[in-house]
């Protein structure tokens, strides 16, 4: 008998996994709370463009959608530093030619998602319908029709909560024992501001590049749109010096983008009645467990494990989710057993890419401008051409390979203590040589 699934939230996960489970011979109701982005619009709110790699591709690839997607990105083979004073120096990623992450629209990739979603015959969309609500021993979600006021319990063999960060599902699952839960946000939020295209639609800096302004406790990145313009996004402290706080009026925002980003200030007519106009919000980590319940409800992507955004992985991991439930919905004997076998392979995985987003923003404001950092890159960078791609760093199994995140943890910290040992025999060795040679001396 053919089963069925209700998805909420037609967002990244949830309509990338509407196309795994149609292709697996589910039949599958979506219910997003939004307009129909295909007719609307979209409404973003959160980034307008995302970094995709390759754990991302492989699972837009397993249901057929990568090329499809990546012939509108940006190829971004490396990160362009700009210093204070306008200085560019570019980093590549990987000692790998072909190793690149690419710049995508959130709103196009959604819609080629939905349109995806769509095609299959089992697959229904229901537009401004929202969640309002989950019996979770019976594993039914009430939907609110938006238009009419109207609410309905669908039937389902799995519910899954795809609707992200600040989940509703997630948020009932809270209410019982033994469900752990946590969101820690940090000292920085974000705005996002627009360096518009040339008049003739080119590209003002370079395209082929993510570029950061790393100034220690404030940084801004910016990734190429295919329109000529640049999507930026600034990560600012509430509080201090230089801050989001700090800014009280319109006639402070130029001022402090002149002392601290000053070659991006002509690239921005519109700087300050953006800045004023977009809003600002907050990074969070949310952490929590275990992502299912019952015999048929479960989360997946930010519903589940929200990231803050250093790493570029959020979307990333949400994507690989789909492929994995998919898998265990497969290879089990039953919806149950699949999202307890789910839940197990990437809760691990969840906390790893947590811990390692928090620690790349360090790395993206502050160490990357450091010499020592440089010196790291290159030599790491010769290891990878010198083993042909054997050996990789922690940046390139992250993005361009699809070991699972705890297995990348682990081989780095096994690396690293690698390095340190042979660091204190060959200090151990030169002084000994060293107190060898000032013996024969006397
Ligand atoms: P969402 O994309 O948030 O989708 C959730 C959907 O559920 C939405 O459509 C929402 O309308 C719907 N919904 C919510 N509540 C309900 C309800 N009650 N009923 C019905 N529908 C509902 N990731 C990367 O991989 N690379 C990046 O470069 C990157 N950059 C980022 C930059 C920023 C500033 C931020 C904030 C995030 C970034 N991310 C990035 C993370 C990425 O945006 C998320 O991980 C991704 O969107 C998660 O997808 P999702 O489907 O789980 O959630």
């Amino acid at each position: 008998m053919t089963q069925h699934a209700v998805i909420v939230g037609a967002g990244l996960a949830g309509s990338l996994l509407a196309c795994h489970l149609a292709r697996a011979g589910w039949k599958v109701d979506v219910y997003e709370g939004r307009p129909d982005p295909r007719n609307a619009g979209f409404i973003g709110g959160r980034s307008i463009n995302l970094a995709l790699s390759t754990r991302g591709i492989d699972a837009l690839n397993q249901v057929g959608l990568a090329e499809r997607v990546l012939k509108d990105a940006v190829a971004m083979p490396g990160r362009m530093l700009h210093d204070k004073e306008g200085r560019q120096t570019f980093q590549p990623y990987s000692g790998k030619q072909n190793n690149f992450i690419n710049s995508v629209s959130r709103g196009g990739l959604n819609i080629t998602l939905l349109k995806a979603a769509d095609d299959y015959d089992s697959v229904t969309l229901h537009f401004e319908r929202s969640c309002t609500g989950i019996d979770l021993k019976q594993g039914i979600a009430t939907v609110c029709d938006l238009k009419n006021q109207t609410s309905t319990t669908p039937e389902c063999d799995l519910l899954i909560g795809a609707d992200g960060a600040f989940s509703k599902v997630r948020e009932s699952m809270a209410t019982q024992a033994g469900f752990s839960h946590s969101i820690s946000y940090i000292d920085h939020g974000y705005k996002e501001l627009t360096i518009p295209a040339a008049a003739d639609g080119s590209h003002v800096l370079d395209p082929e590049a993510l570029h950061i302004w790393p100034h220690g406790e404030s940084m801004m990145i910016a990734l190429a749109n295919q329109d000529g313009s640049f999507t930026c996004t600034l990560f600012w402290p509430w509080n201090g010096p230089i801050s989001f706080n700090a800014i009280k009026r319109s006639e402070d925002v130029q001022p402090l983008f002149e002392a601290h980003f000053k070659d991006v200030v002509p690239l921005m007519p519109d700087l300050v009645e953006l800045y004023m106009k977009n809003p600002t919000s907050s990074l969070q980590t949310i952490r929590c467990g275990p992502w299912h319940f019952g015999d048929k409800v479960v989360l997946i992507g930010d519903s589940a494990h929200a990231i803050v955004p250093f790493f570029g992985q959020g979307m990333n991991a949400a994507f690989e989710d789909c492929t994995v439930l998919t898998r265990h919905l497969s290879a089990s004997d039953s919806v149950a057993q699949a999202i307890a076998g789910f839940y197990a392979e990437q809760k691990p995985n969840a906390e790893a890419i947590a811990d390692l987003a928090l620690s790349n923003f360090i790395e993206m404001r502050d160490t990357v401008r450091s010499p020592i950092f440089n010196v790291k890159k290159k030599i790491e960078r010769f290891l990878t051409q010198i083993s042909r791609g054997r050996y990789k760093s922690l940046y390139e199994m992250v993005s361009f390979t699809t070991i699972p995140y705890a297995k990348v943890c682990q081989r780095a910290r096994r690396r690293q203590r690698i390095l340190l040992a042979a660091l204190f025999t060959l200090t151990a060795v030169l002084i000994i040589c060293g107190l060898l040679a000032i013996g024969s001396t006397f």
